[in-house]
């Protein structure tokens, strides 16, 4: 049954970041990004209409030093049952505790590669045991932990197995999320569509048993049993979930987007400003239902920017 209205907000906290990933297409840093009174007052709107799931990134969501402030002020909103984070794990490890306290749900962390050199090469930083300090010690603040992985053709494509083995290992959840182009770019860039990345796995370890979708995910699981791991994977480029997404993002400097491929939207702040909540929710209901009556045929209306009005 379709969703009456959008069911998962990804509110960006903040343009910047410590990393300088080869791929990453995120938005340059904004010069005022939202307070967290703002960000919480954004929560209350999204979840009066509907939303039931907030996800804090970035830019990198850890160089805030008030996140745990933004975490405590949309976990508290009434109708949000889950408030998440995705990260780069960069100073993870000692601030995991403290956002479960503050009220985060569960964190998502990304990473490319498990080998020391080609981490620093994907990412500009020496950094991969400092990430995986973050990821052991997100499991242990929250009893679970997500992995974040892109596969890049010639870059990290060679590690899909060890990623399954590092999951099995570890007890992380780990999803392939698809480079947005499959084919090579100018950049040489291309990404590695989920189908071949499955077929890999099954070739070095059998069997890999569909498990289906989560309400209002767009990751499909999948158990390796002979390798004794769950991994989803994300057909973000060569399938797009578009007819099944509930879910809207909102910038760093309070724009919001129909989708992870739009470019602009209406502006938020200066409502969130101004305390406006039945205004940000006359928004939210505007833009979720333009993106429900477009389907997936709202991706080309995305690119002109004309979503949303
Ligand atoms: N800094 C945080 C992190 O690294 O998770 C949050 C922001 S980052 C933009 C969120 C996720 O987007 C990361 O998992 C990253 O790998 C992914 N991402 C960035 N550019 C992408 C692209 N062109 N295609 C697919 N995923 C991309």
């Amino acid at each position: 049954m379709m969703p009456d209205g959008p069911k998962y907000l990804r509110v960006s906290v903040t343009g910047r970041c410590n990393m300088r990933c080869i791929y990453c297409r995120s938005r340059p840093a904004a010069a005022d990004e939202l307070t967290a009174a703002e960000i919480g007052l954004l929560a209350r709107a999204a979840a009066a209409e509907g939303v039931r799931k907030v996800r804090l990134t970035g830019g990198e969501p850890l160089v805030r030093p008030d996140l745990e402030e933004i975490v405590g002020a949309v976990s508290s909103v009434a109708g949000v049952e889950e408030t998440t984070l995705t990260t780069n794990g960069l100073g993870l490890a000692s601030r995991a505790a403290g956002l479960a306290g503050a009220g985060l749900s569960r964190v998502n962390v990304s990473l490319d590669s498990l080998r020391a050199d080609r981490f620093a090469r994907i990412t500009g930083l020496d950094a991969l045991e400092e990430v995986v300090r973050g990821i052991h010690a997100a499991a242990e603040a929250f009893g679970r932990v997500k992995v974040n992985t892109v596969l890049l053709r010639g870059v990290n494509d060679g590690e899909v197995c060890d990623f399954v083995r590092f999951a099995a290992r570890t007890g992380v959840r780990l999803r392939f999320i698809e480079y947005y182009r499959l084919e090579a770019g100018p950049d040489g860039l291309e990404g590695v569509p989920s189908d071949e990345a499955l077929e890999r796995i099954a070739d070095a370890f059998g069997r890999v048993v569909p498990l289906g979708r989560d309400a209002w995910s767009v990751a499909e699981k999948y158990r390796v049993p002979d390798a004794g791991a769950e991994i989803g994977i994300i057909r973000s480029a060569s399938r797009p979930p578009c007819a099944e997404c509930a879910k809207l993002r909102v910038t760093a400097e309070g724009m919001l987007l129909p989708c992870l491929y739009a470019e602009s939207g209406p502006a938020l702040a200066p409502l969130l400003r101004q305390g406006e909540q039945d205004a940000v929710q006359s928004i939210i209901r505007k833009v979720f239902a333009q993106k429900r009556r477009l389907g997936p045929a709202g991706r080309a209306v995305v690119r002109r920017g004309s979503f949303g009005g």
